[in-house]
């Protein structure tokens, strides 16, 4: 026995390998839900509690899922099979309007004999297995199962234990739920309450009135009542936010403790080149650039890293906000990189940079200002001459802005001095890429993430709780907004308009984009991930994983538009015979990519047919016209952002959602909030109503490996601001946490093997 030595380090029984504990059988198919040791189990919360002789309903199930369900036999029949020989046992169970049946197979009618002697009519049981589907019904062959009041050992614990809500733990087909409820049990009864430390202190528990880490647990997984269980949760749930907001907290202490270089700008008079540059500005800054602008020159200007998160709406001119910030870090001698996305987006930066900066991007070159810099552009895709050159100007400080995709952090680059990164549309650049920009650069630069999808205020604060946020909701004045219609794809008439409008705007002098969630109609569904479309999936379609619906009617299934094949059927219409369109998508070569995006830009195309590498940030004024085929395909925010490419000159623009989403369904309700609103904040709303959690935070977020189980983001919302000031009011006290052992090891268990999951998401 080693409990001696285990009681020295209290928190060691939870860190034990489960084989020991429950069994190498079971433990192995535990293994594979991802539970390893005995605190992993009993972090493997029910998913819901039955309720004794509540019956599930059994409309709900699905061909292919793997269920577990409660109800009551109705009858059982063994018989003999003549032609294949052996005996088969048919038992129908009921929730009392629809009907399962339970199939079990053997060689001889004897060996069915302990069924039956269970599967008696009227009793009531769990039943789980893989639904299939026999004459019409739903089946489960050969089934686990357990038998209320029966499968106890004596008839006074079975009825305590019949009327106690029943857990039911997320299964698989390797353990079924109540193969999983007596190993939690197993590991759960001799716990003592000294070997579970609680990571919420106690004066915050009090406070709010919450249960012990021990009770929780207990009370989560064998509660006596629906009031134990809730009251876990609870507590559990607020659990998750705390040690996420400490570790949080605690990050941003450390980085508060971090040397910076300070970067104020050139002196007065000194001839910088953010003064010059204001000086050839063509426009007036919106009052929110000049407000953050002002924000971000301060930050700056300190000697502790910047880390800063500016939301912006589309259009809302945040290039011009992060190129301002550039030049003040080079006017005080450092350099900035800007990463983009995609190649084509930070092919574009270079040109917008080089435009906007004119003679003050041409340093060496003849015209070029007295005190101009370089602007240089870093992609994989580049020449090896092109590619080397703009290696040596980095590292040689020559170049005062390098221009990349966000490939360039991971790569080998050098930099002469480094002072600022921003990271554009990007608000998925997490932790661990902010860390390898800090052990990278020696000293950590100043960072400027941008992102144009507005994120509410709790996804914001638990993703980039360590960020300080600041906000553009201003579009520049002058611009003629965009006008969005739905146009029901089976209406051949208002189609037919849709690509006569498209030939008058090209005739006017205008350009087209066309949306495709495709590239190619020979790729399978979901190919379109190539481009990472935000795609959502229809119900019964296989991106949905339910399976073929038992009850209700398959829905008929239209194949996506695709790019290659919607070029070339607008190639082949006589009322656009002339016009030339191209196409852009993320299989083309990154220089032909370059070249269709360059050629749309200067007008050589007029029309470009594209999935959605168009979708964030590019900029091409004279684009005034967006069709979206298969709208109601992508995400609401999406939309927006493609939305947001056209209507950015002066002429106004038009977006056409085709869509053949029946009236009244979720996919015909996100189309339709797009055409009446065009605040991006609201959509964002709208957006997480409409979407399922995981899609919030990603699919990383919402398995049953994530660190995540009970908390809600988006619903719990208010929770998550407490747990955030509970957090820092501890974390202030006591920086290192060293009066904390019990959070501190939370924080570090809990969150730290798959902080790269958790925090990431890239
Ligand atoms: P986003 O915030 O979506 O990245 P951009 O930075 O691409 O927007 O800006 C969109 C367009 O608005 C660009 O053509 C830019 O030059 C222009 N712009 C930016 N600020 C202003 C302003 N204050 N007044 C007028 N136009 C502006
Ligand atoms: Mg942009």
């Amino acid at each position: 026995m080693t409990d001696d030595l285990d009681a020295a380090t209290p928190s060691s029984r939870l860190l034990r390998p489960l084989g020991r504990e429950v069994g190498t059988r079971t433990a192995g198919a535990l293994a594979q839900l991802g539970v390893q040791t005995v605190g992993d189990l009993l972090r493997y919360y029910p998913r819901r509690y039955s309720s004794p002789g509540k019956m599930t309903d059994l409309r709900e199930l699905r061909v292919g899922e793997h269920v577990t369900v409660m109800a009551q036999v109705r009858q059982a029949t063994v018989r003999k099979m003549h032609t294949r020989g052996g005996a088969v046992m048919e038992v129908i169970v009921t929730d009392g309007v629809r009907d399962l049946s339970l199939t079990f197979f053997a060689k001889h009618e004897g060996r069915l004999r302990g069924h039956e002697s269970k599967l008696r009519p009227g009793r009531v049981g769990l039943f789980t297995g893989n639904v299939g589907r026999y004459r019409g019904t739903a089946q489960l062959v050969h089934p686990d199962y357990t038998i209320v009041g029966v499968d106890a050992d004596d008839e006074a614990a079975a009825l305590v234990e019949a009327s106690r809500p029943i857990p039911i733990y997320p299964a698989s087909a390797a353990i079924p739920s109540w193969r999983i409820a007596p190993a939690v049990r197993t590991v759960l009864d001799p716990l003592k309450r000294e070997e579970v430390p609680d990571p919420i202190p106690e004066g915050i528990r009090t406070r709010h009135d919450l249960l012990d880490l021990f009770t929780a647990l207990r009370d989560v997984h064998a509660p006596y009542q629906d009031a134990d269980w809730k009251r876990a949760q609870d507590r559990l749930r607020y659990e998750e936010a705390f040690v996420l907001q400490a570790a949080l907290a605690r990050r941003r202490a450390e980085v508060a403790e971090q040397d910076a270089v300070a970067r104020p700008g050139a002196g007065q008079g000194d001839g910088g080149l953010l003064p010059a540059f204001d000086a050839r500005l063509p426009f007036v800054l919106t009052k929110g650039q000049r407000d953050v602008g002002q924000q971000i020159a301060a930050d700056l200007a300190r000697p502790r890293p910047m880390q800063r998160l500016l939301q912006g709406e589309v259009g809302s001119g945040k290039t011009v906000v992060a190129l301002r910030a550039m030049l003040q870090v080079v006017d005080s001698g450092g350099q900035a990189a800007l990463l983009a996305p995609t190649e084509v987006l930070a092919a574009q930066h270079l040109r917008t940079l080089r435009q906007l900066l004119g003679p003050l991007a041409e340093d060496g070159m003849l015209g070029g200002a007295d005190r101009a810099t370089r602007v240089v552009l870093l992609t994989g895709s580049q020449t090896a001459a092109a590619r080397k050159e703009a290696l040596l100007d980095a590292a040689s400080g020559r170049a005062g802005i390098v221009v990349g995709t966000h490939a360039l952090l991971g790569e080998q680059v050098q930099f002469a001095d480094l002072g600022l990164v921003v990271v554009d549309e990007q608000h998925r650049f997490g932790v661990e890429q902010r860390d390898e920009l800090r052990t990278r650069a020696g000293v950590t630069p100043h960072l400027l993430v941008m992102t144009a999808t507005p994120i509410p205020r709790t996804v914001a604060m638990t993703v980039f709780g360590d960020l300080e946020i600041c906000t553009l909701t201003e579009i520049p004045e002058g611009r003629a907004g965009v006008a969005t219609h739905v146009v029901p794809a089976d209406n051949q008439a208002w189609v037919a308009r849709t690509w006569s409008r498209v030939r008058e705007e090209v005739d006017a002098g205008h350009r087209v984009y066309v949306v495709c969630p495709r590239i190619s109609p020979d790729d399978p569904e979901g190919a379109q991930a190539a481009d990472d479309a935000d795609l959502v999936a229809e119900p019964g379609t296989a991106g949905d994983g339910g399976g073929d619906l038992l009850f209700d009617e398959v829905p008929v299934r239209r194949p996506l538009r695709a790019v290659l094949e919607v070029a070339e059927e607008l190639s082949a219409m006589p009322v656009l015979a002339g016009v030339r369109i191209g196409v852009l998508h993320g299989r083309l070569p990154a220089a032909e990519k370059d070249d269709a995006m360059a050629r749309f830009a200067g007008g050589d195309l007029q029309v470009l047919v594209s999935t959605t590498v168009i979708e964030v940030g590019v900029d091409v004024p004279e684009a005034t016209v967006m069709v979206v085929m298969d709208a109601d395909r992508f995400g609401l925010s999406q939309l927006h952002q493609l939305r947001g490419r056209v209507g950015r000159g002066s002429a106004p623009g038009v977006c056409l959602l085709m869509s053949a989403a029946p009236e009244g369904t979720d996919a015909a309700m996100r189309v339709h909030t797009l055409a009446e609103t065009s605040d991006g904040f609201r959509i964002a709303a709208v957006d997480l109503e409409l979407r399922r959690e995981g899609d919030v935070l990603g699919a990383s977020q919402s398995g049953t490996g994530s660190s995540l189980r009970l908390l809600r983001v988006v619903k719990d919302a208010e929770l998550i601001a407490q747990a955030r000031s509970d957090a820092a009011e501890v974390v202030d006290a006591d920086p290192t946490l060293a009066r904390h052992p019990a959070l501190a090891t939370a924080i570090d268990l809990w969150l730290g093997p798959q902080r790269e999951e958790f925090l990431e998401r890239a």
